[in-house]
């Protein structure tokens, strides 16, 4: 029996998996594609290969946390504030699709934060530090998050249900959304630079990302939208004016790849601290104001 004021319309259950498995092998396919067909960046520190399988490696410890910590927490919760009409947009007579993109804004936005939280709060930083010590960075580093980053957070995405009102298909569309996003924007797919200037102003492309995963610390700390690029340009903090071929990507303190294993980079959360913006002979790399572009311009 429905109960009075209970919306007729969807959203209960969750795109099909065999969906967006389906979708997002084609997306990865295609990505993968374009990254050989039209490189990014040229140079590449370390051999593919070897990065290749350590970002799977820890991909794959990322994801098997994810089914046994977020997975069942957040997924009955979202059933839940489904059924019991909790958070701001159950309360709200929305229409399905508007309440699923509304969803899927506000999860992004709310997102935007964690990031900053993650660059800003020193213990969330170390774990952090694992996916932006890469030393390069293509399609592999969207599943280099250490396995503790991907569990420290559920309790805050369990806020984010709750407050935001998220149903099971809204989480879902969301989920889908802000991997494929990850997975393009770490791509070292290099677009041409009018389309790409043009996409940016919507979405996070890879030399928006790029300029974040660089080794000078002003620059990794702006840039932390991960779907919509309107939260960096609301909050300030969207940089555009780095050109690409200027930009050494990883963090300064981790730069011997002896040191970037995967046992070494499992375990880096929980060894020594560093100064991790100072290279190890106690330099901070800065940027030359000369190698700069204009600064409202994307630069190529
Ligand atoms: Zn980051």
């Amino acid at each position: 029996m429905r109960r009075p004021g209970r919306k007729v319309k969807g959203g209960e259950r969750p795109l099909p998996g065999w969906l967006t498995t389906g979708l997002t092998v084609g997306w990865v396919a295609a990505l993968v594609w374009l990254e050989r067909r039209q490189a990014l960046r040229q140079r590449q520190v370390e051999p593919k290969l070897r990065r290749d399988i350590r970002n799977l490696a820890v991909g794959g410890l990322g994801a098997i946390a994810l089914h046994l910590v977020e997975r069942p927490i957040v997924a009955p919760l979202a059933r839940l504030v489904w059924r019991r009409r909790w958070g701001l947009l159950q309360r709200m007579r929305l229409p399905l699709g508007a309440e699923v993109a509304l969803a899927v804004v506000l999860m992004d936005y709310t997102l935007y934060h964690w990031h900053v939280l993650v660059h800003k709060v020193p213990w969330l930083w170390r774990f952090h530090l694992v996916h932006h010590a890469d030393l390069d960075m293509d399609a592999s580093t969207a599943l280099r998050f250490h396995f503790a980053e991907l569990t420290v957070p559920v309790p805050w995405r369990a806020a984010q249900v709750m407050v935001i009102g998220v149903s099971p298909l809204a989480l879902s569309v969301w989920q889908t959304f802000l991997f494929w996003s990850i997975l393009f924007h770490h791509s070292n797919v290099g677009l041409p630079i009018g389309l790409e200037r043009r996409l940016s102003r919507w979405v996070v492309t890879p030399r928006l990302h790029g300029i974040h995963h660089s080794i000078v610390e002003e620059e990794a700390n702006s840039n932390w939208s991960s779907g919509l690029t309107v939260w960096d340009w609301l909050h300030g903090t969207l940089r555009r004016n780095v050109p690409q071929p200027a930009i050494t990507i990883g963090v300064p303190s981790y730069r011997n790849p002896a040191e970037l294993t995967l046992s070494k980079v499992l375990a880096m959360p929980f060894g020594e601290e560093r100064l991790e913006w100072d290279d190890p002979d106690g330099t901070r790399p800065v940027r030359s104001p000369s190698q700069l572009g204009a600064p409202r311009e994307l630069q190529a």
